[in-house]
């Protein structure tokens, strides 16, 4: 199955989470995401300074809040957005699964595959959702 956005993740090998797509440059060391064609966004190192670098996908849950209006094209309310923290410094705007009861402020989350619809087709999206453990 496809992935919505293949740029931003990868399914992990055992296929139950997914992990990021980040880069980490070699001129500043930093960690970026997403992984981007145009060099490092930190200190504008060129392209082949920035080599790809596999995010674990845990995140910490900042905020969040539940949308019920249709606001997201393709998506139907009610929707959980939220701001989470995917790697210390980088703060990162995220989908979560399921309804907000599951979630609190400062939890820890992993981003998961979740399949989803958009006219046809079926993909995998990047939700987040309550880290195990
Ligand atoms: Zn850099």
């Amino acid at each position: 199955m496809e992935l919505e956005k293949p740029d931003l993740y990868r399914l992990s090998e055992d296929g139950r989470t997914l992990v990021l797509r980040g880069g980490r440059c070699a001129s500043c060391k930093e960690l970026s995401f997403p992984l981007t064609r145009y060099g490092c966004p930190k200190c504008g190192a060129e392209p082949d300074q920035v080599s790809e670098e596999m995010m674990d996908g845990r995140a910490q849950l900042l905020t969040f809040l539940t949308i019920h209006t249709k606001l997201i094209p393709g998506m139907t309310p009610p929707v959980v957005v939220g701001e989470a923290e995917i790697a210390p410094g980088m703060i990162e705007e995220i989908m979560l699964d399921g309804t907000e009861e599951r979630y609190s402020d400062g939890m820890m989350l992993q981003a998961v595959p979740v399949e989803i619809t958009k006219g046809e087709a079926t993909m995998i999206a990047c939700r987040f959702a309550p880290a195990e453990g």
